[in-house]
């Protein structure tokens, strides 16, 4: 199914190429790169296309190839351990570099050109997040790509499907075919790559205003984008070490993985990214019932980057607004971030949104949120990069302890 190494190394190096063509055009060309948004619109139409059929056939199949419920719930466990140990270690490492970089202390508020707008969501809480779990449409949820409640419907019917016997054996190798189907689609789409990531990158950076008006932003919260940016790659290179203490596996498999994270680079969002998380991760060789079931749970609800990311953001926010937080008001953005980050849907700027959970918690003026909104966009692309690595990760760790 997979195709072969040389043919990868070739679109690894085009898509590459194309993210480095889409940074210097969108610097240089500025405005005038948005006539490619298109492309980049409709590279994220085709990867969304495939993402309802390819994680409802890859979900049944993967639980249904488990064999047995208890292997199930055993895979299970571990992963919620593993998303929850790694997301805290996130979030603990944010709060670390923000209290000693201190990016906020001494920022003039009025500094900011960008107005004080929250995004147009209402705050979510714990109950929200438990709600999400379940749609009562699941046409509906699918329209609207919740990914959430269907990939726990999907659990459940295979789950279900596993204890029918002989008659369920039809039904599984439907699931089994529809996702090898949707898998070559996949391959296919990923030929468009190099464009489609080279057009959202340079339109987004020629809607920013070229690299002149980027540059320029980025300067006004700098110390704010350091912090952000070495916490992500701290965590990375974290999960690298972990990962390779578990398996062996290094550098080569960021390798295999390369096209995916480039891919979550360049259209932030973890959902869309997910077809080709779980191709890259099953051509670098990992048990595909361990990718069927760790990556999609992880792509909606496994998000190291963007725990990182809230802990950081609301702590400069207290920073600028010269509000100093107590150890148990940090141990309250710790929790909550943590929170705040499954309940994010993995599509552009949902961190943004969610962090309004922290705030409101250690009551800090959302208004905070117009002080980072201009540069957001960036860092998005920078946290989802973590988030699927983070759940590449855990794929390639959690398969070894299937039998
Ligand atoms: N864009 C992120 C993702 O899809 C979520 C976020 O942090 O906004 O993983």
């Amino acid at each position: 199914m997979s195709i072969s190494t040389t043919h990868n190394n070739k679109l690894l190096k085009a898509i590459l190429i194309g993210a480095l063509a889409g940074i210097l055009c969108g610097w240089f060309f500025g405005t005038a790169m948005q006539a490619v948004e298109w492309l980049g619109i409709l590279f994220l139409d085709t990867l969304k296309m495939t993402i309802i059929p390819l994680i409802v056939a890859a979900v049944i199949s993967g639980v249904a190839s488990l064999g047995d419920v208890r292997k199930l719930g055993k895979l299970g466990g571990l992963t919620v351990t593993y998303y929850a140990a790694t997301t805290a270690l996130a979030v603990l490492t944010g709060l670390i570099l923000v209290n000693i970089i201190q990016p906020g202390t001494g920022y003039d508020i009025q500094h900011t050109a960008v107005a004080g707008t929250v995004p147009g969501k209402e705050s979510i809480g714990f109950v929200d997040i438990i709600q999400s779990l379940i749609s009562p449409n699941l046409i509906a949820a699918a329209a609207e790509t919740q990914l959430l409640p269907i990939i726990i419907f999907c659990l459940i019917f295979g789950a279900a499907l596993t204890t029918t016997g002989e008659k369920g054996g039809p039904v599984i190798n439907f699931f089994h075919g529809l996702n090898e189907v949707m898998m070559k689609i996949v391959i296919w789409i990923m030929y468009f790559a190099p464009v489609g990531i080279f057009a959202m990158i340079a339109s987004r950076l020629g809607q920013a205003g070229g690299g002149a008006a980027f540059w320029n932003e980025i300067t006004q919260v700098g110390w704010y984008i350091f912090t952000v940016v070495l916490g992500l790659t701290i965590h990375f290179f974290v999960l690298l070490g972990i990962l390779y203490f578990f398996t062996r596996r290094g550098f080569a498999y960021v390798n295999t993985m390369l096209r995916a994270l480039l891919t979550a680079f360049g259209t932030s969002s973890s959902s869309a990214t997910l077809p080709l998380t779980i191709e890259c991760a099953i051509e670098a060789g990992v048990d595909k019932r361990a990718v069927k079931f760790v990556l999609p749970l992880g792509a909606t609800v496994n998000m190291d980057g963007t725990a990182l990311y809230e802990a950081v953001a609301v702590m400069f926010i207290a920073q600028a607004y010269a509000v100093s937080m107590s150890f148990s008001e940090q141990v309250i953005i710790f929790i909550t971030a943590t929170l705040a980050a499954i309940g994010a849907a993995g599509i552009p700027q949902a961190g943004l949104v969610t962090m309004v959970i922290v705030l409101t918690a250690v009551n800090l003026p959302l208004e905070g949120i117009g002080m980072i909104l201009a540069v957001d966009w960036f860092l998005d692309r920078l946290r989802t990069t973590v988030n699927i690595w983070g759940d590449s990760a855990g794929a390639a760790i959690l398969e070894n302890v299937l039998e």
